[in-house]
């Protein structure tokens, strides 16, 4: 099998009868590249930054930060990288802030509630981006928001750093996408509303299933309401994918699921554009896609929006698919 995947390295990802969607890949560090181009690739859906601020004793410099993104985007050339601004906090925390320690991590005080409150942290990482937006297709991810006030925020602070850089003389590309991370059912709930604001949503449904479900991504004890094929997901990715296309817009997921091979079938039925995985995951998802008759799976999909469990989603994607 994996010889016949390799085969697929340099194809495009289209469907059986013609639907093209892109195939990326969610990576933490300059080293992953390598392994995003030789296996195939289409580009970067999850550029996590949060590790250049990890394992380390105080926050990277803008300098350090500019020199890991141009890294990244001269060596992926003309491809998308999307990078997500920090998202510290929850399950990933950085000693050397002195943040309090909080009741309910994942509800708390992190990732872009973070960043709007320590500004010179987000400028800084802000600066360095587009500093290095010159070296290749650069797109900008806010993560975790909640409210389009947020987004507001966080946009008009990127903008006030071009123009500050600009006014300095420094060159920055003016083709920069801003999207969000889908990641809080509030947000997915109203996407037709963001949809007007953002250039992009990428869901993030490792967080979204948590939410959606209330049921701690960490904690084993309630693993089993980690669903990502309860219908209640599923509608909610659908109205992020449609109202996405409702204003010409574009949508992604950078979850575990967009690489999964049952919901595969689904995501492809929804019309997502694009799908964001571990590098390793690719060339059997092309595969996979190369298999699939999107039509059949965009009723698949809306027969699945129609089911109460998991396990009847489960059950429906196996009868129609190889699985
Ligand atoms: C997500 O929440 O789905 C996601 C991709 O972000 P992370 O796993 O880094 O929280
Ligand atoms: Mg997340």
């Amino acid at each position: 099998q994996k010889s016949e995947w390799a085969l697929l390295k340099d194809e495009p990802s289209i469907s059986k009868d013609g639907t093209q969607v892109e195939l990326v890949a969610n990576i933490g560090s300059p080293q992953d590249v390598e392994s995003v181009i030789s296996n195939g690739g289409e580009g970067v859906g999850l550029y996590r930054t949060e590790f250049l601020y990890m394992e380390r004793d105080q926050l990277p410099t803008e300098d350090e930060q500019f020199e890991a993104y141009k890294t990244v985007l001269e060596q992926m050339g003309e491809k998308t990288v999307v990078v997500r601004t920090l998202d510290i906090g929850g399950d990933k925390q950085l000693p050397y802030l002195n943040l309090p320690t909080e009741m309910n991590p994942f509800l708390g005080f992190r990732a872009i509630r973070l960043c709007l409150e320590e500004q010179d942290l987000f400028r800084t990482q802000l600066r360095a981006l587009l500093r290095a937006s010159i070296y290749g297709n650069l797109k900008i991810m806010f993560p975790m928001i909640a409210t389009i006030n947020e987004f507001r925020a966080a946009k008009a602070i990127l903008l006030e750093e071009k123009e500050s850089l600009k006014a300095n003389g420094v060159a920055i590309s003016e083709e920069i996408e801003v999207g969000i991370m889908v990641e809080i059912p509030s947000t997915a709930v109203i996407a037709d509303q963001f949809a007007k604001e953002v250039d992009f949503f990428s869901i993030g449904t490792n967080d979204l299933i948590q939410y959606t479900l209330a049921a701690d991504r960490m904690n084993e004890k309630v693993s089993y309401l980690y669903q990502p094929y309860n219908p209640a997901i599923l509608r909610l990715v659908k109205m992020v994918i449609d109202a996405a296309h409702s204003e010409g817009k574009w949508a992604g997921m950078c979850g575990e699921m967009a690489g999964d091979e049952i919901a595969i079938p689904l995501l492809l039925g929804l019309g997502l554009d694009e799908f964001s995985m571990s590098a390793s995951s690719i060339l059997k998802a092309r595969s996979q896609i190369k298999g699939l008759n999107q039509k059949e799976m965009a009723q698949l999909a809306e027969e699945a929006l129609t089911k109460g469990t998991v396990e009847e989603v489960i059950e429906l994607v196996k009868s129609k698919t190889v699985i």
